[in-house]
Formats: structure tokens, C-alpha cells, sequence
């Protein structure tokens, strides 16, 4: 067993200065430079259909977003001003884009672990289902 160490200062975990993210098939491949905002839990109802359950969503600045591989993505347009980007290979989740935003969302499980992020508030709850409940102790919100 090696010898401890004492009084040696243990390094602060900084997230990392960049993420990199891929579907599930790897047709979308992408690299965030940049800090990454922490993730915000959308329970609306419209969430509910895309992910199949609440949506996580981290973001960034949309020029700290650099794609490797975009073959496989798709954009449905979900409102006049919100698109969703997805998979069209392997129907990975991805991307909210909200043209009134100046950050692009990024479904986290699209990161390679670990990332540094955190969770941090909860929207959209008077649209959350009745099938799961939220006790983590994070900010609620009933709408955005
Ligand atoms: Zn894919
Ligand atoms: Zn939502």
C-alpha cells in the first residue's frame, strides 16, 4: 500500500473546460468549448412526449458548440420559435433550440461522464405527471 500523503492539498474538482457529447449510434458527435451551464429538469407536458419522461437540459453560448459528425441530426419544429434536435439514425434526444435564446439546450445524457454538472431547478411542475415525484430539495417552479 503506498505511504499516505499528509497535508497535501487536494486539488478543487473544476468542471471540465470542455464536454464532448454523442447519440447513441455516434452519427451526431459534438464538442462544447466552454463552460457548460448546469442542468434544468423540464417536467412539461411536451417534454413528456419528446424524452419519453422529464427533460434534462444543460446549455451553452451556440458558438462554444463545434459538431464533429451531424449526419444523423434532425430538427422538428416544435413551436414557431422552439426546435428539437434528435437522432435521426438512433432517435437519441439532443437538442432544444429556442430562437429567442441565446444558449442552445443540450440533453446531458448525451455527455460523456463524468461532467461536472450539477442539477439545479425544476420547471415546468404544474404540467409534471402523475407517475413520479420530485424530492431532491432543488428550486421548483410551477411554470418557467
Ligand atoms: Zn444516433
Ligand atoms: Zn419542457
Amino acid at each position: 500500500m503506498a505511504k499516505k500523503v499528509a497535508k497535501k492539498a487536494t486539488p478543487r474538482k473544476k468542471p471540465p473546460l470542455e464536454l464532448h457529447g454523442s447519440c447513441g449510434c455516434g452519427s451526431v458527435t459534438f464538442t462544447v468549448k466552454g463552460p457548460v451551464n448546469d442542468v434544468v429538469w423540464c417536467h412539461c407536458s411536451k417534454c413528456q412526449r419528446f424524452h419519453g419522461g422529464p427533460g434534462a437540459y444543460a446549455s451553452a453560448p451556440r458558438g462554444a458548440i463545434v459538431f464533429e459528425r451531424r449526419d444523423g441530426l434532425s430538427w422538428w419544429d416544435a413551436s414557431p420559435t422552439a426546435q428539437r434536435g434528435f437522432c435521426r439514425q438512433c432517435g437519441s434526444s439532443l437538442f432544444f433550440s429556442d430562437s429567442n435564446e441565446p444558449t442552445l439546450s443540450i440533453c446531458p445524457g448525451a455527455f460523456t461522464a463524468p461532467t461536472g454538472l450539477k442539477s439545479r431547478a425544476h420547471i415546468f411542475m404544474g404540467d409534471k405527471p402523475d407517475w413520479y415525484q420530485v424530492k431532491d430539495g432543488l428550486p421548483q417552479h410551477a411554470a418557467y
